[in-house]
Formats: structure tokens, C-alpha cells, sequence
């Protein structure tokens, strides 16, 4: 069975990282959440000062760039990949509303994106990868083998969001996710470095009706097709 890339895209909060977890762990591929890195960025800039009154200090942030590493680990405890910026577990401050509502600003930077992308592509040297995000079946691996795009209301994708905030006891209302989500995707879509769209070649999906467990067999499918 041949070993593939797989590219997760879609708007913000539509599960892609749940399938895209699912789906790794039932194959045994490796798992990267890009958002993750944009959101530790985002995190960096915010700890030291680099973002003040939602405007980037871009001439700081380039001369500090390399400064920030990124990692991800996986945690026997908790069965879950878990990001590090700079050797510290920021699994959880990188989700808060602080972070969401100010990562597509740092992440529409030109050599922020053209970093993380290096980084993207420097771990799918043997395949075998799924990654999610924005632009990963359009910039960072144009060849993958399988593309998806995911898509889902507004409503259902804030909803959503609301859900695994409060299950993690980080309860937000309903109507700032719901912003945060609409702002997101107006930034994300039309940024003019990779902005969201979805390539030619990737296979669109509704999710908003579907349970996990559906969206799990769709893809699992769907793979098992391209493998063979
Ligand atoms: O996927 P997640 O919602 O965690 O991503 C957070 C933000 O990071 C997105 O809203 C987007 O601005 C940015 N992002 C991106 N390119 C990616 C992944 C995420 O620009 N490949």
C-alpha cells in the first residue's frame, strides 16, 4: 500500500482537526495541526509585546522569527498531539478567544506564512502525513495525493466551537464565538497571501448534518480508494 499525503482544508471550527485526527490514528500516519503554529505565533507576538492595538510590530516580529520554535508532542496521558512554543505545553492558551481573535492578522504575514510553510513541508519527508489548515492542498503540498475541503455554517461551526471551549472549562458566549468565526473567515478568505479557497483538485464536503462517526467512514472511504 503506498504511502500519501493527505491535506485537510476549510473554514475555521468545521472539525477539520478531528478528522484529520481520526483519521491518522486509524492509518497510523502522523498528524500536524497547522493552525497550532500560526496560533503559537500569535501567542509569541502577544507575551512580548509584538501586537498592540490589533496592529503586528512586523519589523519586531521579523527580527525575532527565529527565535520561535515549534513542537508538537504527543501526551501518553491525555492520547493527544500537544504544541510547544519555545520547550512550553501552550496546548490549551493557544485556543483561547485571544489568541483566535488575533491569529489571522499575524497569520496573513508574508514571511510569517513562507516560515511555518518551510516547517510544514520539512515533515512530510517519508509521507505518510495529514495536515489541516488553509492552505495545505493549495501552497503547502500542491501534489498531495488526497485533498479535502470542509465546510459548515457558520452557526454549526460557532456552536461547535462554544461546545469544546466550555468542555475545557474555557465558556465564551456564543455571540463572540460566532464574530470571531464570520471575522475569521472574511480574513482568511480574502488575505492576499494564500488566502482560503479550495484547490481544484480536492473533494468538498458539507459536514454541518453529519455525526463524527459519519464523517470518519466518509473519510476513512475515501482513502482506502487512493491507497490502493
Ligand atoms: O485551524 P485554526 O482555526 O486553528 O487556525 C487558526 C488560524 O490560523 C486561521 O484562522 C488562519 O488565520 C490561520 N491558518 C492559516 N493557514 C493554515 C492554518 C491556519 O492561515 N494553514
Amino acid at each position: 500500500m503506498k504511502r500519501i499525503i493527505v491535506a485537510i482544508d476549510g473554514f475555521s471550527s468545521c472539525g477539520k482537526s478531528t478528522m484529520a485526527k481520526d483519521l491518522a490514528k486509524s492509518v497510523g500516519y502522523a498528524y500536524v495541526d497547522s493552525g497550532a503554529m500560526y496560533r503559537s505565533v500569535t501567542l509569541f507576538c502577544q507575551r512580548n509585546g509584538l501586537i498592540q492595538n490589533g496592529v503586528v510590530d512586523e519589523d519586531s516580529l521579523r527580527e525575532r522569527i527565529g527565535d520561535i520554535h515549534i513542537e508538537f508532542k504527543f501526551n501518553e496521558e491525555t492520547q493527544r498531539n500537544e504544541t510547544y512554543l519555545n520547550g512550553e505545553n501552550v496546548e490549551d492558551e493557544i485556543r483561547t478567544l485571544a489568541v483566535s481573535n488575533q491569529v489571522s492578522i499575524v497569520s496573513s504575514i508574508g514571511f510569517v506564512r513562507r516560515a511555518m510553510v518551510a516547517l510544514q513541508q520539512s515533515y512530510s519527508k517519508d509521507k505518510g502525513i495529514v495536515m489541516d489548515g488553509r492552505d495545505i492542498g493549495t501552497v503547502v503540498f500542491p501534489d498531495a495525493e488526497l485533498k479535502i475541503f470542509l465546510t459548515a455554517s457558520p452557526e454549526i461551526r460557532a456552536q461547535r466551537r462554544y461546545d469544546e471551549l466550555k468542555r475545557k472549562g474555557m465558556e465564551e458566549p456564543y455571540a463572540d464565538i460566532l464574530e470571531n468565526v464570520k471575522q475569521r473567515d472574511h480574513l482568511d478568505m480574502t488575505r492576499a497571501e494564500s488566502p482560503l479557497r479550495k484547490a481544484e483538485d480536492a473533494i468538498e464536503l458539507d459536514n454541518g448534518e453529519m455525526t463524527i462517526e459519519e464523517q470518519r467512514k466518509w473519510l476513512l472511504d475515501i482513502f482506502n480508494e487512493r491507497v490502493k
